[in-house]
């Protein structure tokens, strides 16, 4: 991989770093120190639209590539992102934030993306009916859609991006993705390496930007579809300003994830379940587990003891340099680091019981650093803001509730319906469980159900906006757009004027 020269990231639009001239930027801070690392550049309406151009043209001649050739390219660029994991790991995070493992973790993810994108001939196949009537033939051809956009969120640089590009471009589409600003550095190595995977120019671009470049993708008639991973205020207008500007948008939004937590439940599972689900990547995972619902004050109490010892052992600090490896690094921001200290601070004052305070959190030698504790609550009740919204951060809250039917009610009427998870030794509990939950994905003791990428990836209720989901087989469907033929050959033209309804004979 080239390195970026200087400080100052631009544009990858036809194939190259292109500097932005729009005289706006900000600071890419390292969330572990908190100092200035790079600017970036926050590119310009014309400078989104000459990406969405260069993307224009390219499709022309990329959307005739055969699938086989585009699936090599794919093939190319998965064993590029596997020879250059560690250093996208480490991109990850110095400007993220999270644990190096974790780094490595996401990146895995997101090549098991390009890893099913690679098998484009077979999942383009379409379908075929011989002799719906007789001496006719239907077959269905799924035809890409054209220049296509992605907009992703900070807590996943590689992965979310990696949701999108690789099945839109096995498919055909040209693209250009609008990274988080917060840290654009490893969507624009993506880019290098597509480039160096013999994707020709122009087909993949990468324009860093804020909401001026997210209003040309969203009203720009040369884009076709519009990909959105972010908070729910966002994915909402995202949804409904692509969607009135005749694009087809598929948005995801956010979280509030719980766990329910039976009397049978095996309580060491549980406890190591939650640590990992509650409190890795610094709760900033739209998966984060924020409350276990116990059922029963029995499971309740010692499930807080177990916690509260953990927690005490659960190290804290910078996600590159130390040895052994922190299991938890800083938030992404002073900003948002605040944010959740607000939380907190509203969780007391509301009457909730804290268990674990996170504030005043100190690491050594990185006294400026973005750093909250690992937090815990306990006898949270349903009316609070700590309950109802999602907080991002390492902040898990115990809510106890008399039964299971009382567990589900509440997780069923929470707005929010991403992901959640049952811990159970009951088969009868988890089926139950599982067919009644309004929620997208489903752990039944798995404390973060998130699919493989040949299946898909999405919530329900506030946590997306739109009909398909990311990966899997709705991201082939979402990406593209199906044409069905009815074909008789070679006699029958000319059976004279037909009127009525036409049904086959
Ligand atoms: P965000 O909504 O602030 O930003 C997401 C993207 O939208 C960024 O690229 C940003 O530049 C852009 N954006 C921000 N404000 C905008 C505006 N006013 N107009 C147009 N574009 C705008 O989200 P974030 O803070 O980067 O990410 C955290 C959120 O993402 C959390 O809510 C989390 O739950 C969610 N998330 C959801 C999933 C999921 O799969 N459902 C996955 C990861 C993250």
């Amino acid at each position: 991989m080239q390195t970026l020269g200087n400080h100052i990231l631009g544009n990858y639009i036809n194939g190259q770093h292109i500097a932005s001239h729009s005289g706006r930027s900000q600071s890419v801070f390292n969330p572990a120190t908190g100092e200035a690392q790079a600017q970036v550049s926050l590119a310009t309406a014309d400078e989104t639209r000459d990406a969405i151009a260069a993307a224009a043209t390219a499709f022309q001649s990329w959307s005739q590539v055969t699938p086989l050739n585009r699936s090599r390219v794919m093939f190319k660029f998965k064993a590029l992102l596997e020879q250059h994991r560690d250093e996208l790991a480490l991109l990850i995070t110095k400007e993220h934030g999270k644990v190096f493992s974790d780094a490595q973790g996401e990146l895995t993810r997101g090549i098991e993306v390009v890893e099913f994108a690679c098998g484009i001939p077979h999942l383009l196949k379409g379908e075929h009916s011989m002799n719906v009537g007789r001496g006719v033939d239907s077959y269905s051809l799924m035809q890409p859609l054209g220049v296509c956009a992605g907009i992703s969120p900070f807590n996943f640089p590689a992965m979310v991006p990696l949701w999108m590009f690789p099945i839109a471009l096995a498919c055909g589409n040209s693209f250009v993705m609008k990274p988080s600003e917060k840290d654009p550095t490893v969507p624009l190595k993506l880019a290098e390496l597509l480039t160096e995977a013999g994707l020709p120019a122009g087909v993949f671009n990468v324009v860093n930007g804020d909401k001026e470049a997210v209003d040309v993708l969203l009203t720009d008639s040369r884009v076709q579809a519009v990909s959105f991973v972010g908070s729910t205020p966002i994915a909402e207008y995202v949804y409904a300003t692509g969607s009135a500007h005749g694009k087809r948008v598929q948005a995801l939004g956010g979280a509030k994830n719980h766990m329910l937590v039976m009397p049978d439940a095996d309580l060491e599972q549980v406890t190591s379940a939650l640590m990992g689900a509650a409190y890795g990547s610094a709760g900033e995972r739209c998966m984060a587990i924020s409350v276990a619902l116990c059922v029963g004050d029995e499971v309740a109490d010692a499930l807080i003891a177990q916690l509260q010892q953990e927690i005490s052992t659960l190290k804290v600090g910078p996600g590159t340099g130390v040895s052994p490896e922190p299991h938890m690094g800083p938030l992404i921001s002073r900003q948002h680091a605040d944010k959740v200290l607000s939380y907190i601070n509203a969780g007391v004052a509301e009457g909730a019981t804290l268990v674990a305070d996170g504030r005043n959190f100190v690491v050594s030698q990185h006294q400026q650093g973005y750093f909250v504790g690992p937090t815990l609550f306990d006898k949270v009740s349903p009316d609070m803001s700590i309950y109802r919204e999602e907080i991002f951060g390492p902040v898990l809250a115990v809510v106890r509730v008399p039964s299971f039917v009382e567990g589900l009610a509440l997780i069923n009427q929470h707005e929010f319906g991403n992901g959640t998870a049952i811990f159970t030794g009951s088969g009868e509990a988890a089926r139950e469980f599982t067919a009644q939950v309004q929620v997208g994905m489903v752990g039944v003791n798995v404390p973060i159900p998130v699919p493989m990428a040949f299946h898909s990836f999405g919530g329900w209720k506030r946590s997306v906006f739109g009909p398909l989901n990311m990966h899997g087989p709705d991201g082939v469907r979402f990406y593209t757009r199906m044409k069905t033929i009815t074909a008789r050959w070679p006699n029958g033209q000319a059976q004279g004027n037909q009127f009525s309804m036409p049904t086959m004979k």
